[in-house]
Formats: C-alpha cells, sequence, structure tokens
C-alpha cells in the first residue's frame, strides 16, 4: 500500500498539473492513494503573492474530486504545505482553526525573508555558515508554530548550496557531522511533539541519490527513537509522483523503519512497508 504524500497542481504557483493527472499516473504506477499539498507561502519576498492558495476553491475542488474518485478504494488525502516563517504562526494557527486538512507539511522555504533557492542567499558566506542559519530558521519555525504533522524536507538547502559550490569549485557538502548538535534539536523537538519526519525524494531528479533528509539525518532520527516518517516526491507534474520510491524504500528498512504514516484529518495512520 504505498500513497505518495507530498505534490503539487496548478493550484500551486510553481505547477500547472491537472488534479485528475495526477491521481491517474498514481494509478498507473500502482500507488493505492495519494495525498495533495499544495503549497501556501504568506509574505514570499521573491515574488509576493506567487504562492498564496485560494483555500476555499482548492478545498471545494478537491472535495468534489474525492467524491468522485475514492468509490474503488484508491484514497484521496488533502493536504497543504505551509511555508513557515516564525511571525506567520499565529496566521498559521488561524488558518487552520478555520479549515480542515488531512494532513499539514511544514516547511522551510524562506530564511530571514528570503528563499535559499536563489544564489544571493551564500553571497558572502561559507556554506557550513549557511547551513547552521537555515537550521537555526528551521528551530525557530517549529518553536513557534508546532501544530504540523511534518517537517517537510529537512535539509533540502543542500540541493542549493550544492549548485552553488559547483560554480564556485567549493565543496558545500551539507554533513550530518558538521551540524549534529543543531539537528539533533531539530530531530528531538520532532520526536517529543510527535511531528513526523518527512522523506522528500524530490532531489533524485535532480541527480542526487539521496531523498532530503539524507540518510545519515534518518539514521540519526531512527536512532533518537523516531518512527513516525512520511513519504513524498514532491511532485509537479505526473511523471514525477512517486519518483524514486523504488530506492529508498528498501534503504529505509536497511536503516531499521519497518513503516510510514499517512495522515487523515490530522491523525496518523500506519502503513507497513511491503504491505
Ligand atoms: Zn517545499
Ligand atoms: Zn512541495
Amino acid at each position: 500500500m504505498i500513497s505518495d504524500n507530498h505534490m503539487h497542481t496548478r493550484f500551486s504557483g510553481d505547477s500547472d498539473a491537472d488534479p485528475a493527472d495526477m491521481i491517474s499516473a498514481a494509478r498507473k504506477k500502482g500507488l493505492t492513494g495519494l495525498t495533495f499539498t499544495d503549497h501556501l507561502d504568506w509574505d514570499y519576498a521573491a515574488e509576493p503573492g506567487l504562492f498564496d492558495l485560494d483555500i476555499p476553491a482548492y478545498l471545494s475542488y478537491m472535495e468534489n474530486l474525492q467524491n468522485v474518485i475514492t468509490s474503488d478504494g484508491f484514497s484521496l488525502r488533502i493536504g497543504i504545505e505551509l511555508g513557515l516563517q516564525p511571525h506567520l504562526a499565529k496566521r498559521h494557527a488561524a488558518l487552520l482553526s478555520e479549515h480542515s486538512f488531512d494532513f499539514v507539511i511544514g516547511s522551510i522555504h524562506q530564511v530571514g525573508g528570503a528563499d535559499p533557492y536563489y544564489d544571493e542567499f551564500f553571497e558572502g558566506r561559507s556554506f557550513r555558515a549557511v547551513y547552521d542559519i537555515f537550521l537555526e530558521e528551521t528551530l525557530a519555525n517549529i518553536t513557534a508554530f508546532s501544530d504540523i504533522d511534518t517537517l517537510g524536507h529537512l535539509d533540502y538547502i543542500c540541493r542549493y548550496g550544492q549548485r552553488v559550490a559547483k560554480t564556485r569549485g567549493e565543496d558545500g557538502t551539507f554533513s550530518y557531522d558538521n551540524h549534529a548538535a543543531l539537528i539533533d534539536e531539530i530531530l528531538s523537538f520532532l520526536i517529543n511533539h510527535d511531528i513526523a519526519l518527512e522523506v522528500n525524494t524530490g532531489a533524485y531528479r535532480y541527480g542526487y541519490d539521496e531523498p532530503n533528509p539524507s540518510f545519515a539525518i534518518l539514521s540519526r532520527y531512527h536512532a533518537l527513537g523516531g518512527r513516525l516518517l512520511t513519504l513524498g516526491a514532491d511532485a509537479h507534474s505526473p511523471s514525477d509522483v512517486a519518483a524514486a520510491f523504488d530506492l529508498v524504500i528498501p534503504r529505509l528498512i536497511a536503516v531499521g523503519f519497518s513503516s510510514y504514516f499517512v495522515f487523515e484529518k490530522r491523525n496518523p495512520v500506519e502503513i507497513p512497508f511491503g504491505k
């Protein structure tokens, strides 16, 4: 029973995928369900308004689709990927009290009001310093607002770091060991607050052979007692649905995980690997 639980559709500012096409792709790949998690990034400085989400329109469209789809046992869940920033905590709390979702991913897409996607973020800073700033911002965000079900793509900044490192001819590797104390603090916070850790396979389509976070961090999470994993490919088009799941799941099992979780009405439902 494999489900992809992080994907975007035309309701997101960076995707033009038709939700029905994402469902067809998931069915073709043998999935038994999926969770839509369209973007909502308030106060997105680089392009204001790009990642605003029309929530009533999104929910009513997806709920209609849910009524059409689920007759044959395919599970369709409606989630959201919130772009966290510490000053948005109250707005996010109000949003979640007003609207109900199956699943809430909390992601850090902006650090101090800037998107690390852009090369400028790295200017005048060592890679190690940038990664520390990103991790500190992550901790500040989950401390300010912990009503999320999973922490999205922890360490994904290394994708951008490695891209910049290539242009500089430097080593931009993000290693657990260089940031162990901060990463442990984040992982412990998640474990203590029953927040899951997302395994995001999106990096594979950019040529990496690790998910975000890396297997080193996933191993550490397991060693600290973490068992709540969620799984998503962060697809923005149908061809990327469940990408690299076949590569990643055996390695998660090798680390010691025996299951992952999907969320329905914000409650975790355990799905053993291999069933
Ligand atoms: Zn994201
Ligand atoms: Zn995403």
